[in-house]
């Protein structure tokens, strides 16, 4: 059959393929059904898991159920790019996937040891012919939370635009991706606000580390030291060299407008702080990791949402008081890796305010250093209250009373711990 177009307008993704014939199909349209005509019209798209490999032949996703019958072990397969209406029972010996059989045991032992208590244990002898139905549904519950998270991963690294990848983990529970969070790299201002200033002002220097830089220009001291680590105080502000500098992009004073280097993974806690991030690699002391980012609005709109948002929406709201108390970034809905990142009252991570290309003193970026050197694996966090100034906020100086109505609080566990996140 002729070739056919096949564009869907909603966040499943897009599958295209130039020809002659345009075929729509309605926003938001189920997954099944995309894939069933994308089959009927045998088109391949990877992004919604009709690939060459199962077009026409028979993949299996994940493993259901098991039974056993005439002394013969059977699984319920769930067939990749197929409905769950189409699984099918297959013997053992058919199956030649050894790492979705692992995944099916490692849950059902997972779902077994969390039950386990206080229950009596079925005797040994007393051979088992099928699953409980609890089981099998816990287990058709980690397999489709497992597709969703790796679907984000991907979302979320297509998306990024910095060399660190982002990892998505949960090892926990059964929560998915946030069903209300969009990826931004940089700052999203709300409207009426102008972020787009082009740099006034740019150095010519031939060694921006040894000359009159940028930073001496706004009356501060160069930040960085030449191994790329912060070496100012906390509250002292940052000035990169933008576009108009003539320097390169190894300009040693070109640091935070690079972007994340460290892989990162979002990972789900098991000390009920939610969502949390680690870092993959060794983070050296002094070193940048990530930048805050979010929706920029206006302190009388952040003061309208903060009595909207529950505790949680709350801490993400982050006054960017570095001179003036104009605006919020509130990363509630539009962030980066910052969002997951948790409160610790002794953090391994500190705030600075950067300015780059936008001078305006009123709209400093927000960068996240390394306090320490972070090992790999380890949990980064920053302190919810030393945010722009450097400075512990206490609430007869901070101006925002309706922000501390409600107190969250604080799991961080460490010996300093102030027992509250606002
Ligand atoms: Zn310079
Ligand atoms: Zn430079
Ligand atoms: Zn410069
Ligand atoms: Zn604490």
């Amino acid at each position: 059959r002729a070739a056919v177009r096949l564009l869907c307008g909603g966040p499943r993704g897009a599958c295209a393929r130039s020809g002659l014939k345009a075929w729509c199909v309605p926003c938001l349209v189920s997954l099944d059904t995309l894939q069933e005509l994308c089959r009927k019209e045998k088109l391949t798209c990877k992004s919604i898991g009709i690939t060459k490999r199962n077009l026409n032949n028979y993949e299996v996703e994940y493993l259901c159920d098991y039974k056993v019958v005439k002394d013969m072990e059977y699984y319920l397969v769930k067939w990749k790019g197929w409905p769950d209406s189409t699984n099918t029972w297959e013997p053992l010996k058919n199956l030649k996937c050894p790492l979705l059989l692992q995944q099916f045991s490692n849950d059902k032992h997972s779902y077994l040891s969390q039950v386990k208590k206080g229950k009596t244990m079925i005797p040994k002898n007393n051979v088992k012919k099928a699953l409980q139905p609890a089981v099998a549904e816990y287990i058709v519950k980690k397999a489709k939370q497992r597709i969703a998270l790796k679907r984000w991963q991907d979302d979320l690294n297509r998306r990024k635009n910095h060399k660190g990848m982002i990892f998505v983990e949960n090892t926990v529970d059964l929560e998915g991706p946030p069903s209300d969070f969009y990826y931004v790299n940089a700052y999203k201002p709300a409207p009426g606000i102008s972020l787009d200033n082009e740099a006034t002002f740019g150095c010519s220097c031939t060694d921006c580390f040894l000359e009159k830089c940028c930073p001496a220009e706004a009356g501060v001291v160069m930040a960085y030291n030449k191994n790329q680590q912060i070496r100012i105080q906390p509250g002292t502000p940052v000035y990169e060299c933008n576009s108009r500098c003539r320097c390169g992009p190894d300009c040693p004073n070109r640091i935070v407008q690079k972007g994340t280097q460290y892989s990162l993974c979002i990972f789900r806690t098991s000390n009920g702080c939610g969502w949390g991030v680690k870092t993959l690699v060794k983070i050296k002391k002094m070193s940048f990791v990530m930048e805050y980012v979010g929706e920029v609005i206006t302190s009388e709109e952040a003061e309208r949402r903060g009595q909207l948002y529950d505790n949680r929406g709350i801490t993400y709201l982050f006054d960017l008081d570095y001179e003036s108390d104009e605006f919020t970034v509130d990363a509630a809905r539009y962030g980066n890796v910052s969002h997951f990142v948790n409160h610790s009252c002794d953090p391994n991570l500190q705030v600075f305010n950067v300015f780059i290309d936008n001078l305006d003193t009123r709209l400093p970026r927000i960068a996240l250093f390394s306090t320490r050197t972070i090992k790999a694996g380890e949990e980064l966090t920053f302190d919810y209250q030393m945010k722009g100034s450097g400075e512990l906020s206490s609430d007869s100086v901070d101006p925002s009373p309706a922000k501390k109505r409600v107190r969250t609080e604080c799991k961080c566990g460490a010996v300093t711990c102030r027992g509250y996140l606002n």
